[in-house]
């Protein structure tokens, strides 16, 4: 079986290691090249984008791939998307291994927004001492809300950070434990917190102390995804990939 998977994220990584030195799956990893030095597997990567549909279409072909993993994160909606139409018109099988979405518990103060418009305009017209923590997506668009103070914490400086009249850019490296996402709130005094719906264990402790802290959090809900077989276990991913490289016999 050859085998891509399309990666970027913990999932893909743990998937791969466990594809390494498997006879019959011939696996690679996709990345879109985005981070300059990424987490790279012992299994073979390509890096950057396929070109649309076209491209992921035409690779597939050249390459002859059997199956496709999306393990893309669950926010990369695009490639997701290119993966369901290029896999359907190739006839090529498609499963799509995504960490569930975090659910809300007892004592959460979540406000659940579709987009990232929808997060702006949730933060109200009082002003008020906001975290950012959306990663690369769409800073500029909470300058239509001038009005309060934000706290950006990221990898890299992103893109639009000038927009915002009023901001504080705290350059760190996650993952966090609860007591330090506890006191960054603290001092910086934050009463309100935006951030994706990622799911997995790597970004929750920040919601966990805004839990405790009752602050509420803006959570961007994740797009809903393309119409195709699903995996949340990196087991069940492997279940799905052996099926197809071992066909039962009739
Ligand atoms: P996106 O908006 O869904 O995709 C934009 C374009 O990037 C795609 O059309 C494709 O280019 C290229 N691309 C994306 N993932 C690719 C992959 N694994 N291999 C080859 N090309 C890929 O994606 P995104 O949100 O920018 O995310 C980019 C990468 O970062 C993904 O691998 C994702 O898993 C990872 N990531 C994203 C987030 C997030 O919040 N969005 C968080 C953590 C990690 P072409 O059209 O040219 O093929």
């Amino acid at each position: 079986m050859r085998l891509l998977i399309l990666g970027g994220t913990s999932e893909a990584s743990v998937l791969a290691a466990r594809l390494v030195g498997r006879e019959t799956i011939a696996a690679v990893v996709s990345l879109a090249g985005r981070t300059r030095n990424p987490a790279l597997s012992a299994l073979p990567t390509r890096i950057g984008g396929f070109g649309g549909v076209d491209g992921l279409r035409a690779y597939l072909r050249r390459e002859r791939i059997d199956a496709v993993v999306d393990a893309t994160h669950p926010f990369a909606a695009q490639i997701s998307r290119h993966a369901a139409e290029a896999c359907a018109a190739e006839s090529v099988a498609l499963l799509s291994f995504t960490r569930p979405p975090w659910e809300p518990v007892s004592g959460d103060r979540w406000i659940e927004v579709a987009d990232i418009e929808a997060a702006v305009a949730a933060l109200g017209a009082a002003p008020q001492r906001v975290l950012l923590t959306q990663g690369r997506m769409q800073i500029d668009a909470f300058a239509r809300a001038p009005q309060h103070h934000y706290i950006v914490r990221a990898i890299e400086p992103p893109e639009g950070l000038d927009a915002l009249p009023r901001h504080r850019l705290i350059l760190a490296r996650g993952p966090f434990d609860r007591f330090e996402e506890e006191a960054l709130l603290r001092n910086e005094r934050v009463e309100t917190l935006v951030s994706k719906n990622s799911g997995g264990a790597a970004t929750y402790a920040k919601i966990e102390a805004a839990r405790r802290l009752a602050i509420p959090v803006v959570m961007l809900t994740q797009p809903a995804p393309p119409d195709v077989a699903r995996a949340h276990s990196v087991d069940a991913a492997m279940e799905w990939i052996e099926a197809g490289a071992h066909p039962a016999c009739p």
